[in-house]
C-alpha cells in the first residue's frame, strides 16, 4: 500500500509551471522547523501475544517505539521474559516504560480510589521490570504529568499526585488506534494516519506538534492484522514532515526522563 507516495507524485506532476515559477523560486524547499511533526509511537499492555509481531516489524522498519509493559505480565512465563528480554536489548529502537503491575486489575475506579495501593503498584512494576527511566502511562486513563503538562480528573488526581512528588512523569495519548470486540485493529491504517493528520492540523495534541499514538500489542497477533501495522508504518514514513521518536524524548519530561 503506497497510496500516499503516489498521489504526492501526482499532484507535484500536475502542478502548472509558469515562466516565473520556473526561474524564480517561490517557496524554500526547506522544510522549516514548524513543518516538522514528531511522532510517538507507543505499545501498551505487552509482553502479549503480538509482541512478538510488533518487535519484529519494528525492527524490520527500524521504527523508534516505545513499549509501556505490565510487570505482571512479564512475569508470567518464561516466554513473556524472553519478549521483554528482546526489547530490552535492542535499545537503539525500544523503550521500555511501566504500565503498572496488575494493570488494576481492569478495576480502574476501585484502583484509583486508592491511591497509596496504586502508588505502590507502579513502584512493583517499576523494580521488576527495572525500568530505567521515569515515564509512566496509567491503566485505562489518558493523564499526562511533566514539567509543563498537568492533566488529570478528578478520579486519578490523588495518584497523579503521589506519582509527581516521587518524581514521575505521566504520559497519556493524543489518538488511539483502536481495537473491536475480537481485539483486532478497529481502523485501517490510512483512517489511522488521517486521524493523525487532523490531531496535527486542529492542534488536538497534548503538545503542539508532537503526537503520541496508542496500539496495543495484542491488535497485531495475526498475520493478516500484521500486516496492517507495517502498511501503517509504510504510509507514516511517506509523509516528509514526520519525524519518529521514542518517549524518552518527549519535550518538558521530569528529570529529562531519567
Ligand atoms: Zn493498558
Amino acid at each position: 500500500m503506497i497510496i500516499a507516495p503516489i498521489f504526492y507524485i501526482f499532484t507535484h506532476l500536475f502542478l502548472p509551471i509558469s515562466p516565473v515559477t520556473a526561474i524564480v523560486p517561490i517557496a524554500k524547499t526547506n522544510a522549516s522547523d514548524s513543518l516538522v511533526k514528531y511522532v510517538y509511537l507507543t505499545f501498551d499492555d505487552g509482553p502479549l501475544f503480538g509482541t512478538s509481531n510488533c518487535i519484529d516489524i519494528c525492527t524490520n522498519q527500524k521504527m523508534p517505539v516505545t513499549f509501556f509493559e505490565v510487570g505482571r505480565h512479564q512475569a508470567m512465563s518464561a516466554k513473556s521474559k524472553a519478549l521483554y528480554t528482546r526489547i530490552l536489548q535492542n535499545e537503539s529502537l525500544f523503550v521500555i516504560a511501566n504500565h503498572s503491575y496488575t494493570h488494576a486489575n481492569s478495576k480502574y475506579k476501585y484502583f484509583y480510589r486508592h491511591p497509596a495501593s496504586a502508588f505502590n503498584d507502579f513502584m512493583k512494576s517499576q523494580s521488576s521490570l527495572q525500568v530505567k527511566n521515569n515515564i509512566i502511562r496509567l491503566p485505562g486513563n489518558s493523564a499526562w504529568n511533566t514539567t509543563v503538562l498537568k492533566k488529570a480528573s478528578g478520579l486519578v488526581k490523588p495518584v497523579v499526585h503521589k506519582l509527581d512528588s516521587a518524581g514521575f512523569n505521566i504520559i497519556g495519548w493524543d489518538v488511539e488506534w483502536g481495537f473491536d470486540k475480537n481485539r483486532n485493529p478497529k481502523e485501517m491504517p490510512q483512517e489511522v494516519v488521517n486521524l493523525m493528520d487532523s490531531a496535527f492540523t486542529h492542534n488536538h495534541n497534548a503538545t503542539k506538534n508532537h503526537l503520541v499514538l496508542l496500539m496495543h500489542d495484542h491488535m497485531f497477533r495475526n498475520p493478516a492484522d500484521s500486516a496492517k501495522l507495517v502498511s501503517f508504518i509504510a504510509l507514516l514514513k511517506s509523509n516528509p514532515h514526520y519525524q519518529f521518536r521514542k518517549i524518552t524524548q518527549y519535550p518538558g519530561l521530569i528529570n529529562g526522563g531519567r
